[in-house]
């Protein structure tokens, strides 16, 4: 497989802050359908890697191409518009709005019809919202103001809020902080269900969620990569035992 072909190919990607390498030289390909989930302990570097793949922080040195496009200078906004989707660690959604609102404004005002000036709730806005609902497992809740729904529920909601922009990469960090066991299950399920037209990275700590979702995992240490691959392979590599594993 030559380089073009995956969804995300970042090579020697650096940044410093003060000096500091919290990236340092790292490089990973990621492949369009792939589910890959990074782990490494506290400090690794996890987060910052997809504040520059996002563009809320800008690379020192290398190179980040998505679907064979250099990211490594371009706006934010425009990588979004590109089709980058970025979940953070807490959800943003607007708490007065129900979850019919939350998706629909979600919607790319450039994909309707009558343009982001005169924006109107068409058919295909509702069929989108009725579709991602379901996706996300809200679609019993659309009249549900945003704010009266479940900590796990409102993680989905986030999530959901994504998906109405069909982005082709999608990277959610540490989505499911503070879930019950049964919303930890449901979100495998989705990520599991989100993943087979597009690229998803997640970072993620608890081993048995990683377990049920990861193709493959990356390991970081120290702005770098540790090891990399199916997660049996990794979970007895020694090095990965020494530095996360074993505490
Ligand atoms: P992880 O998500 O793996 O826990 P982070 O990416 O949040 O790690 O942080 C990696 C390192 O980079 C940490 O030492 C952190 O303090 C440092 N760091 C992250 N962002 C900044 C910043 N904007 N300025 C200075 N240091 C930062
Ligand atoms: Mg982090």
């Amino acid at each position: 497989m030559s380089n073009t072909d995956f969804a995300l190919a970042v090579e020697d990607l650096t940044v410093s802050f003060d000096g500091f390498k919290a990236i340092d030289k790292l490089t990973l390909y990621i492949d369009r359908n792939e589910l890959r989930v990074i782990i490494g302990p506290n400090g690794a570097g996890k987060t910052t890697l997809l504040d520059l793949i996002c563009g809320k922080t800008k690379a020192s040195g290398g190179s980040i191409k998505f679907k064979n496009t250099e990211l490594t200078r371009m706006a934010e906004h425009k990588r979004v518009r590109l089709g980058i989707g970025r979940k953070f660690q807490t959800p943003s959604i607007y708490e007065n709005l129900s979850v019919f609102q939350n998706l629909e404004v979600s919607y790319p005002a450039g994909r309707s019809v009558f343009g982001a000036l005169a924006f109107q709730c068409t058919e295909a806005v509702k069929a989108k919202v009725q579709e991602v609902a379901t996706d996300v497992r809200l679609a019993d809740r659309l009249d549900t103001e945003a704010g009266l729904l479940s900590h796990g529920q409102k993680q989905w909601l986030e999530i959901g809020m994504l998906l109405m922009q069909e982005p082709e990469l999608l990277m959610l960090d540490e989505p499911i902080a503070g879930m019950s066991a049964r919303e930890r299950e449901l979100t495998a399920e989705l990520l599991q269900r989100i993943c087979t037209d597009r690229a998803v990275i997640v970072i993620e700590h608890d081993m048995e969620f990683v377990k049920q979702i990861a193709h493959k995992v990356t390991v970081m240490h120290q702005g770098k990569i540790l090891a990399e691959g199916p997660m049996d392979k990794v979970q007895a590599d020694e090095r990965v035992i020494d530095v996360y594993l074993g505490h």
